[in-house]
């Protein structure tokens, strides 16, 4: 039996800040999901699961409608319409927010809910998990996802399963081009550790066995869909199939047991661990550490069953103390990256700008700099018939008297056998000065070398 299972999950209001959605919020969007479970032959559902990881809430469908279906995505569009609409009543903060569009339009992707959709034909025991993450980006998972599916030493089972053994396909997508390339494991392992260098780019959207089963599936689509520009981050979810020719549940939970740091956080604009938490946990108010949940399920046509809290046993609560301890850790350095992200993507843009635009008004050119007097040179009539007198300088007015001979600008500290010495110009003699006129390195270094062994003696004593 085909079956496909839809995850499409939304912020559409948090209580105080971005923390949880309301219980109006769940019933509000319950209310509107579970009047389509079919019943005496009507109804879109099978099945439904509604639960939440920090402010955004995740919505599970099972039907037999296959994937970007209209009426299935209409359905979950209408109950965040539902949700914000008490949001509003209620007077949560950010409520309505990842509905970026006024009304549906045939299909949820690109209006700002994320959307991971699997159809397969469902095994008698299917097993599937699903993680939602709070506070941070698609990439996010690029860590956890390269450790089930090409690193064995986190995964015997890409040993010993032979159908894993076999190398799995894995679809790329860059999210600043809006492309999408596939990669054949194992031949295009280098490759693919390339691309996985910069989870903001490059992000892991899907994965299939060698002979096209879907295994995985997550939420890049808004990314995708409004590709060509930096269009921020996206809290991602996906599904995974485990168990028989896939990872195991366990392979793949163990996955996320070493908390790396990812983007995101407060303001959507610092590096913090992510922390493997509960079921339907609030997001922390502590500077906001990205958080991930894992819904472990089983199905049987369609039926769910579960889910179970896959990170509420007792290991999990060491792996929090790690995650909490790191962050901590990277929040020790405040604002200095990489705690802080770089410039094109930070969430608050326009604010860093603000404050950049003040310090490039500022700016001046450096004084004698050689960037300045080429700078000059070419600013310089090549025909003038001013008499060629002082040189032009840009840079303020000085009481000290000019100097237009160029300075060599070193200042290079060398080990000699009794100790440090610091040989600069001002130590120099003017014969040495002389000799550095043209700061080509071998001039400078043998120069240097003369001033050492004048000045070595000297410091012996
Ligand atoms: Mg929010
Ligand atoms: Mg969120």
């Amino acid at each position: 039996m085909k079956i496909t299972v839809s995850v499409i999950k939304a912020d559409v209001g948090g209580i105080g800040g971005h923390t949880k959605p309301s219980d109006g919020l769940l019933t509000a969007v319950r209310n509107i999901v579970k009047s389509q479970i079919i019943r005496n032959g009507k109804g879109l559902l099978i099945d439904s699961y509604i639960g939440y990881c920090g402010d955004d809430i995740h919505i599970v469908m099972t039907h037999t409608r296959g994937t970007d279906n209209r009426e299935i995505h209409q359905l979950a569009w209408r109950a965040f319409e539902s949700a914000t609409q008490v949001a509003k009543n209620e007077g949560l903060y950010g409520a309505g927010q990842d509905l970026l569009k006024d009304s549906f339009s045939g299909n949820i992707k690109g209006m700002g809910p994320g959307v991971a959709e699997m159809t397969f034909d469902e095994r008698p025991n299917e097993a599937f998990t699903i993680y939602a993450a709070d506070k941070t980006e698609p990439g996010a998972f690029n860590y956890p996802f390269y450790r089930m599916f090409v690193d064995t030493l986190s995964n015997t089972g890409l040993i010993v399963n032979k159908n894993l053994a076999g190398g799995v396909k894995i679809n790329v997508m860059d999210v600043e081009k809006g492309r999408i390339a596939q990669l054949q494991m194992w031949q295009d392992k280098p490759t693919l550790e390339a691309a996985l260098m910069y989870p903001g780019r490059y992000v892991i959207s899907s994965v299939y066995t060698r002979d096209n089963q879907p295994i995985l599936s997550a939420s890049t689509d808004r990314l995708h869909n409004i590709a060509g520009k930096y269009v921020g981050k996206d809290d991602p979810i996906c599904i995974i199939r485990t168990q028989k020719d896939f990872p195991a549940t366990e392979e793949v939970g163990s996955a996320f047991s070493n908390p790396h740091l990812v983007a995101g956080n407060t303001r959507g604009s610092h590096h913090m661990p992510l922390m493997p938490v509960k079921l339907n946990s609030p997001a922390s108010i502590n500077y906001a550490i990205p958080i991930v949940s894992a819904l472990v399920f089983s199905m049987h046509n369609g039926r769910l069953v579960g889910p179970v809290d896959g990170f509420a046993s007792a290991d999990w609560d060491y792996v929090r103390q790690i995650s909490v301890k790191r962050a901590i850790a990277i929040r020790s350095q405040g604002f200095v990256h990489p705690a802080t992200l770089v410039p094109s993507e930070l969430e608050y843009a326009e604010g860093y700008r603000a404050r950049m635009n003040v310090l490039w008004n500022k700016m001046r050119p450096i004084p004698n700099s050689r960037d300045n007097q080429n700078q000059q040179k070419q600013q310089r009539p090549q025909h003038s018939t001013l008499q060629p007198s002082k040189p032009q300088s840009n840079r303020p007015q000085s009481t000290k008297p000019q100097n237009n001979r160029p300075k060599p600008n070193i200042q290079i500290q060398k080990s000699i056998s009794q100790g440090h010495v610091q040989t600069s110009p001002d130590n120099m003699s003017q014969k040495t000065i002389k000799k550095i006129k043209k700061p080509r390195q071998a001039k400078i270094l043998s120069a240097l070398n003369t001033e050492e062994k004048k000045s070595a003696p000297r410091e012996q004593k």
